[in-house]
């Protein structure tokens, strides 16, 4: 099965081609238009996306060496994201479908980072097949570990993901790719949102998540310990900490104007571990009450150095698996529309030409 998927929910104008579960080529063009507005202009983001698309999709299938009558079908972005975005990619995927006169398969963005887990990169599968280990290794055991089998290993169902993105912070327990359900959520800001919220307010450009992780890096997270919100169950809320992080800064800066420009790195990582601790505190919550043991994290919070050790160690001090896709599967990106795509493919679940773009909708 050859597919041709398509993403543009945001502001990352991205075609992938793949086989089956490989992805043979996954382009993303980002639109810097936005940064001196120090977030996403919605009617800015739509006019990039029309820029973008051709080109995209060109490159794509070049980097794929696959021609348009070899694909058996079109995946493409259908919900939630902007709206004028999201028309643009299912408008080309629509129309390349009819002229190709070939399925249309329509994807949900947030169970498209859920199954970007499952992805099997070109590079793991070119290895696999050069390698009498790893081919014959499956992904429920993946076998003595060459470094072609490690690679290609995948979490087995049933499995965890926390996916924490731009607009999003949810625990999903999967039971097969295409049931899912969200059984944790934030009330309010998502983790991406907190990262970039508390940037803004260090003064750093948008988005400031990637800038909090590098200062992160030379910072001592024990010297500001910002508050923990105390939320029942396994949702999340951020707000509290924003609140608590602009306080702590008017309350400081009046003492000293140079205070931020002086402690930057240990501010960083003093936000940064707390935000990693909310979230892993309810992901290890989760863990314990359902009893799953396969745990992975996606969305493009989940690029975070910090988070990324800790949600390890947190899995090897309980004995528990954990999955990280590789770092350009984690941000919006065409590949998880692929794999998405490709599952509906499987179960038959195709779209009518008539499907809309939605900016909001249910699994
Ligand atoms: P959604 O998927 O919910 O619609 P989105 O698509 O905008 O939102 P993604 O592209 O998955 O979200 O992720 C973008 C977010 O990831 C931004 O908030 C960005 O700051 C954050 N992010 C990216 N890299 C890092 C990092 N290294 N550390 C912290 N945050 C990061
Ligand atoms: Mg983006
Ligand atoms: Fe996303």
């Amino acid at each position: 099965v050859t597919l041709l998927a398509i993403e543009s929910s945001c502001d990352e104008t991205s075609c992938a081609i793949s086989r089956d579960e490989v992805i043979l080529s996954n382009i993303i063009a980002g639109q810097a238009v936005h940064e001196q507005y120090g977030g996403v202009v919605p009617e800015l983001a739509s006019r990039a996306h029309m820029q973008n698309i051709v080109p995209v999709v060109d490159a794509a299938l070049k980097k794929a060496g696959v021609s348009i009558s070899e694909l058996t079908a079109i995946a493409f972005t259908q919900s939630p994201g902007l709206i004028g975005s999201l028309l643009v990619g299912s408008q080309f995927a629509k129309s390349l479908a009819q002229a190709l006169d070939i399925p249309l398969l329509s994807v949900h963005h947030m169970q498209a980072h859920v199954l970007a887990n499952l992805i099997v990169p070109a590079s793991a599968a070119r290895s696999a097949a050069s390698s009498p280990v790893a081919s014959t290794s499956t992904a429920a055991s993946p076998g003595p570990a060459s470094p072609a089998s490690r690679e290609a290993a995948r979490p087995s169902f049933p499995f965890l993901c926390l996916t924490v993105s731009g607009g999003h912070t949810q625990i999903v327990l999967c039971h097969s790719p295409l049931k899912m359900e969200v059984i944790g959520e934030t009330l309010d800001d998502a983790a991406g949102e907190a990262f970039d919220k508390s940037a803004k307010l260090l003064g750093l450009p948008y988005p400031g998540g990637p800038l909090i992780d590098k200062y992160a890096r030379e910072g001592d997270a024990g010297r500001f310990p910002f508050p923990e919100p105390q939320i029942p169950g396994l949702n999340f809320s951020f707000s509290g900490l924003k609140t608590a992080i602009l306080y702590f800064l008017q309350e400081n800066v009046a003492k000293d104007a140079g205070f931020v420009a002086a402690n930057l790195p240990d501010i960083c990582a003093s936000i940064q571990g707390r935000i990693i601790s909310i979230l892993l505190n309810k992901y290890r919550k989760a863990a314990r009450e359902t009893g799953v043991t396969d745990l992975c994290i996606a969305g493009g919070v989940s690029a975070n150095s910090g988070l990324r050790k800790a949600f390890g160690e947190m899995g090897r001090n309980n004995g528990w698996n954990t999955f990280i896709p590789p770092f350009e599967y984690c941000t919006d990106n065409a590949a998880m529309i692929a794999i998405t795509g490709y599952y509906k493919y499987l179960a038959g679940e195709f779209a009518p030409l008539s499907v809309s773009a939605s900016a909001r909708a249910e699994w």
